[in-house]
């Protein structure tokens, strides 16, 4: 609980002006809920007495109704207050908590699903402001109003006061005891819940796949079983807070009880007025609101402590992947050499690539090839610096990559990856990405080099099209190539073509990197790809297997002697699949 309130402490203290006139507001309201019962009781003394002149009635009954008519203006007042307050600080949360994942590397995506990651930034995120809003606002409020009841009923009478709600301090307790189990319920339900976005975002995502494999009914039993679990697991909830939650109105009723009989007595011994006896029983029964609202309020926060944590656990995460403090520049260089480098993913059990050693030199371009999972991809990510190597050194003319400022590499390195990334966006803005201060002519010259010129006459408003999510509109051929133009508007000192060409005939893929080759001959281009006809013009080929290399040379260097190299070459002309 102070850990969660130090984490909007920030918050509260940078608003403290309008924190302290809500805080006043909702002192008034709670105040002015308790003068309505008082003005009943004088009235009702007043006739019994018979003193009740129409003036005074004329007053009294004003009163009645002007001070709910000022509570209602009031409450428009802080509702307004407080819900602005409100929007801030989760627009606040949610800014921070995404640049946050900004931050993060990459090891944060292998750990966490983006369902998971989605519900910490939605349903915790919602908790975790409600306890600078809903919270502050119960606390407050109710408290105003029990001190309020409280105080008013003993200056009618204390014993009565006392005989009347001494039993409600102690049942609440015992209450709030058993209810401790929920919090525990509540922590395997946001577990529960953040599984159920998983796979209904899964479900979303896959929706085209899912249907064109027959595959709806399997996927809705999936979808079925992740929702079910989350219904059981809020059902425990549920059926915990029915059977404790009501037994309060059983203390209640008592309470009434013993008012009734024992404040009948007072006013039959005159120890107090009938109109004074109405204005209690008015206050027993404000009571009970207070009470219930500040005993829930415990449960309110267990559940805003889980999200707290959840919330905090991104929060507090710190990137292995950073710049450290003297970490330098860089814009261009001469060669990048690997030397013995070895990796291994976060979570897997063996180095995906192993003690590898090449140099990379400005100007070249280097295929890369080998079977599938060889770790092709995996070796020239090494560049992005998406996770630290496991061992060996990436040097970059000289100085180590870890010294070298990560926003650096990823500006001297254009990555197209596989798996293609498109925004909801236009053609043009899908480019602009790459750049988004390029020039109509560096536009231009990406599109042709990218052989995506051709495309634009056939989409139905040219480079304005809106891309659909995932690139939906676009053919499978179109969204490799507009992918590839993004990369090439920045022209980048290393360009990376990791397997992006799948999509489009051979014949197009060997013109696309032959006229790669010739614009970018200053710049390195470093192809990954599973056609040999890719690679046949590089400078050098590179043939990873398993982790290692097994082989270096130029295609005809490779083809002068047996290797893994040649047998596949000579497969894939004859048209047998590659392995
Ligand atoms: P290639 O590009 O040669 O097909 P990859 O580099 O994509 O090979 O993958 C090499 C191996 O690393 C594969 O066994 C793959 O399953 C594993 N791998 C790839 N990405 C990850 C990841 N993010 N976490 C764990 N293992 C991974």
């Amino acid at each position: 609980m102070k850990n969660a309130y130090q984490h909007v402490w920030w918050f509260i203290k940078q608003e403290y002006k309008k924190y302290i006139v809500v805080g006043i507001v909702l002192v008034m309201l709670s105040i002015m809920l308790a003068i309505p019962a008082k003005i009943l009781g004088v009235a009702i003394d007043e006739i019994v007495a018979s003193t009740l002149t129409p003036i005074r009635l004329v007053v009294l009954a004003l009163g009645l109704f002007l001070f709910p008519l000022a509570r209602y203006l009031l409450n428009i007042f802080y509702h307004y207050n407080i819900n602005q307050l409100g929007h801030k600080l989760s627009f606040n949360l949610r800014e921070n908590y995404i640049n946050h994942l900004f931050e993060l590397d990459a090891a944060v995506y292998e750990k966490y699903t983006k369902g998971d990651l989605i519900s910490r930034a939605t349903n915790d995120l919602q908790n975790l402001t409600a306890l600078a809003t809903n919270v502050l606002q119960t606390v407050v409020f109710n408290f105003g109003v029990l001190i309020t009841a409280i105080v008013m009923m003993v200056m009618i009478n204390p014993l009565l006061t006392l005989a009347s709600i001494i039993i409600m301090p102690f049942s609440i307790f015992w209450l709030n005891k058993k209810r401790a189990k929920k919090r525990e319920y509540y922590k395997i339900h946001h577990e529960v819940y953040g599984d159920m976005t998983e796979k209904v975002l899964e479900s979303i995502e896959g929706v085209k796949a899912v249907r064109a494999y027959g595959q709806e009914e399997n996927d809705f039993q999936k979808t079925k079983v992740a929702i079910d679990k989350d219904i059981e697991s809020w059902w425990k909830i549920l059926k915990f807070e029915s059977i404790y939650g009501p037994l309060f109105e059983l203390v209640y009723a008592f309470c009434y009880f013993v008012g009734i009989a024992f404040g009948s007595y007072m006013v039959i011994t005159s120890q107090i007025t009938p109109g004074e006896l109405v204005t209690f029983l008015i206050y027993v029964g404000m009571l009970y609101g207070p009470l219930i609202a500040l005993s829930n309020v415990l449960n309110t926060v267990n559940n805003i402590i889980i999200s707290d944590q959840r919330y905090f656990e991104i929060m507090d995460m710190v990137p292995s992947v950073k710049d450290h403090e003297e970490a330098k520049e860089v814009f261009d260089f001469k060669s990048i050499e690997f030397k013995n480098v070895s990796f291994q993913y976060p979570f897997d059990s063996a180095p995906v690539i192993k003690n590898i050693t090449f140099t990379i030199n400005k100007g070249e371009t280097i295929g890369i090839v080998g079977p599938t999972g060889a770790g092709k991809s995996t070796l020239i990510r090494q560049l992005l610096r998406e996770f630290n190597i496991t061992s060996g050194t990436i040097e970059v003319d000289g100085v180590n990559i870890n010294d070298l400022k990560i926003e650096g590499m990823h500006d001297l390195v254009g990555y197209v990856p596989q798996d293609h990334i498109l925004f909801r966006r236009s053609v043009d803005d899908n480019i602009l990405i790459g750049k988004p201060n390029a020039t109509i002519q560096e536009v231009n010259t990406a599109i042709m080099l990218a052989d995506f010129k051709k495309d634009l006459k056939e989409l139905p408003d040219g480079s304005e099209t809106m891309v659909a999510e995932l690139g939906g509109s676009l053919s499978g051929g179109q969204r490799q190539r507009l992918s590839i133009a993004r990369a090439l508007v920045k022209n980048p000192k290393i360009l990376i073509l990791d397997d992006s060409l799948s999509a489009v005939d051979a014949m197009t893929e060997a013109n696309i990197i032959a006229s790669l080759k010739e614009a970018r001959s200053e710049e390195t281009n470093i192809i990954v790809a599973h056609r040999f006809s890719a690679v046949a013009k590089a400078d050098k080929i590179i043939v990873l297997q398993n982790g290692t290399i097994t082989d270096v040379g130029t295609h005809t260097k490779l083809l002068s002697y047996d290797n893994w190299y040649k047998m596949q070459y000579l497969k894939q002309i004859k048209g047998d699949t590659y392995e």
